[in-house]
């Protein structure tokens, strides 16, 4: 006799051969019936199925590839390069400041001044906050980092409260001869090679002539001159950046000195405007071709003392023997 195993194996039973062939019916039942259903329901009920996608929608042909972004440079970007170009590379190509640059209070201290003014403007300004809801706003938006102690953080917040009061009353006196045209914007302008870009703090509307007014807070200054603003390469940028997006228009620049509550203009002509252009592009140039790999940290009495990395060079001119103490004129202390 097979064994059982064997034989089940060889011959199928009547009853399994049925439930097969039952199986095999209720495929092709079930094939038809979806056929059917995709008859009737164009979009038909599949995984990844689309209710917004027709049945006949042909594949979408793929986005042509995107052009490589222009290389932008800011006034600040163009100001490390100016003032030193090792500072540049170890800022902007070889990307260590985060590592070196520290808390400072007087970054903090005009940081949360500019907050507090950006969200005074842009909820109406002096017509709708009050100077008390002003000052309010300003501890809201209070950042504690870079204060040596609570008391000297405590002392500038009063600072603060002071300077935003002195604002609001100025606000309050040239609110019928201007409106804001833009608040905190990044304006742009194509210079072939590479974009030109400026954040602007604020830029007033004159109702009288439609006259452009950029205005930037400086929040550790008492005074400040026309000389001031013409020499300030910021202030510069910003004109030409407003003078190309708004052509028609006449623009000018001011500074105003938070802490002594004072503030001075100046304005570039045309033909400025276009030297200014040009000198721009060429440092830009002159950035876009520079070899940094080759550049190295060269003592400058007038930068080095007050820049962030001074320990990262120093180590460099330490292994070249470099008497950098005597070049930057340093006082150790005894
Ligand atoms: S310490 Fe001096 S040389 Fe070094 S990056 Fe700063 S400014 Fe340049």
């Amino acid at each position: 006799m097979p064994n059982r195993v064997g034989a089940l194996l060889a011959a199928p039973s009547q009853s399994s051969g049925a439930a097969q062939s039952r199986q095999h019916g209720q495929e092709a039942d079930n094939t038809a019936r979806t056929r059917g259903r995709s008859k009737q329901r164009p979009y038909g009920f599949f995984v990844g199925y689309n209710p917004l996608m027709p049945a006949t929608a042909t594949p979408k042909k793929p986005a042509p590839p995107k052009k490589p972004r222009k290389p932008e440079f800011s006034p600040t970007r163009l100001r490390s390069f100016l003032s030193c170009p090792m500072m540049y590379r170890l800022d902007y190509v070889d990307k260590v400041g985060k590592f070196y640059h520290r808390a400072r209070a007087g970054f903090t201290f005009g940081s949360t001044l500019h907050q507090a003014l950006q969200t005074f403007h842009e909820d109406g300004g002096s017509a709708v906050v009050s100077a008390p809801e002003l000052v309010a706003k300003m501890e809201t938006v209070w950042q504690s980092q870079g204060y040596e102690s609570a008391a000297h953080e405590a002392d500038h917040k009063v600072e603060a409260a002071r300077i935003l009061e002195t604002y609001h009353a100025a606000s309050e006196a040239r609110a019928e001869e201007t409106r804001p045209f833009l608040i905190e914007k990044m304006l742009k302008w194509d210079m072939g090679p590479f974009v030109l870009t400026g954040r602007i703090d604020r830029i007033d509307e004159h109702l009288s002539d439609g006259a452009l007014e950029i205005v930037d807070y400086k929040s550790g200054r008492m005074g400040v001159t026309e000389a001031d603003v013409k020499s300030a390469l910021a202030m510069s940028v910003y004109q030409l950046l407003a003078k190309r997006n708004n052509p028609d228009r006449r623009v000018y620049a001011t500074i105003h000195a938070l802490r002594g509550g004072v503030t001075a203009s100046a304005s570039y002509t045309d033909e400025e405007l276009l030297e200014l252009e040009e000198d721009l592009r060429g440092i830009g140039i002159t950035i876009l071709e520079k070899d940094f790999e080759a550049v190295r940290p060269v003592p400058l009495p007038d930068v080095c003392p007050w820049c962030d990395f001074l320990p990262l060079c120093t180590r460099a001119w330490k292994r070249e023997g470099r008497d950098y103490v005597e070049e930057l004129a340093l006082k150790i202390p005894e």
